[in-house]
């Protein structure tokens, strides 16, 4: 009892501060459209965001693009360890500077580019675990543009396959916003009408979970869409266990064409003079049904198509190389002067 009351005596809480509303007016933060800013102004929306990654006690997280600081502050009263901040618009770092101050020795805070700062070596050493160990208690946590949020979860889900990035402490849980159409592909199931690429990308590498959707009008100015959380942990075992690259190869062909049957996407994984044979070959030993619709395939299924496909590979080391669009291009700009199509023409 005594113990318990002693901890909640020592539980750190941001002292009164001004409101974000304030701090928007106070340093001039008008939101930039180019950079696609649209701001949480309810604590209480953001603690749910914060509440969805899980206890933050002792915590090292690091939050990725948090502008005038609505996420920020409940992660600061959340019991962690040490907060990182990365933020490319220079506007804000005043403003964090002062939650810096409210949080003395709680906060670093970087001016970068999370799209190219280097996050792997930010945190102590003593938090790496080993893959196969409980995830470290270091969590990224972001609500960052659409424009941004895409391109770096696929950067993230190689790190994680590569286990070197951030993942190199182990793997570490990610909770961040996407467009919500966004959310539902990266967590739709097979047979779903969202199952798409990123779909095979999230779940062959992560648990991933929809916490819950945010209403556009939530965010100031009001985004045309609505905006949906997603938890992240990275599997012990990928459920395909093959180069990242490969995989990513594989999907993307597959996905081509999303509502034809799969086989078209596979065949263009080889060029035209042994097309039709090879993809028959692969889906055969694959034991995939040619005739099934790319958004009908489990993770199961894509497994053995990289299974087999790396096999292929392995015996024909032209093969991995080899790159439809870029010859369609090639044979596009050959065949202008003659008005020829190719049978790729015909296959897109
Ligand atoms: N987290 C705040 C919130 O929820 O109200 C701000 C969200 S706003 C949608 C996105 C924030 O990410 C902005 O502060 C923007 O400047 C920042 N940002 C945009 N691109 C970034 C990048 N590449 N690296 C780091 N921060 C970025």
């Amino acid at each position: 009892m005594a113990a318990s009351r002693s901890r909640q005596v020592a539980a750190f809480r941001l002292p009164p501060l001004p409101t974000i509303g304030e701090i928007i007016k106070l340093f001039k933060l008008r939101a930039l459209k180019k950079l696609s800013q649209n701001f949480l102004l309810d604590l209480r929306l953001t603690d749910k965001i914060v509440r969805s990654a899980g206890s933050l006690k002792d915590a090292y997280v690091c939050e990725v693009g948090p502008g005038p600081g609505a996420i920020t502050r409940p992660i600061l009263n959340a019991g962690i360890a040490e907060l990182l901040l990365i933020e490319k618009d220079p506007r804000f770092i005043p403003g964090l500077q002062m939650l810096s101050e409210a949080a003395p020795g709680k906060v670093r805070i970087v001016h970068g580019d999370i799209l190219t700062y280097k996050l792997g070596k930010d945190f102590p050493q003593h938090l790496k675990k080993k893959w196969e160990d409980d995830p470290p208690n270091l969590h990224i946590i972001g609500n960052l543009p659409f424009s941004v949020s895409t391109p770096l979860i696929i950067k993230w889900f190689e790190n994680i396959a590569e286990r070197n990035g951030p993942f190199s402490y182990g793997r570490i849980q990610m909770t961040l916003t996407f467009q919500k159409e966004v959310g539902e592909r990266l967590t739709a199931c097979s047979g779903s009408r969202q199952r798409s690429r990123l779909s095979i990308m999230s779940q062959y590498l992560c648990t991933v979970h929809n916490c819950f959707t945010i209403p556009g009008q939530a965010f100031v100015p009001k985004p045309k869409v609505d905006v949906s959380v997603i938890h992240f942990t990275p599997l012990v075992q990928p459920k395909i266990q093959q180069p990242f690259k490969l995989v990513e190869k594989v999907v993307q062909s597959v996905f081509q064409f999303r509502r034809k049957h799969c086989h078209q996407g596979i065949r263009i994984l080889f060029p035209e003079a042994e097309r039709l044979k090879k993809a028959e070959q692969m889906l055969m030993l694959a034991d995939v049904d040619p005739t099934l619709r790319p958004t009908d395939l489990s993770i199961f299924h894509f497994k053995n198509l990289c299974d087999v496909y790396r096999k292929m590979c392995d015996e024909d080391p032209k093969l991995f190389a080899y790159n439809f669009r870029e010859e369609l291009r090639k044979k596009k700009m050959k065949n202008s002067s003659t008005q020829e199509g190719t049978e790729d023409d015909r296959l897109l």
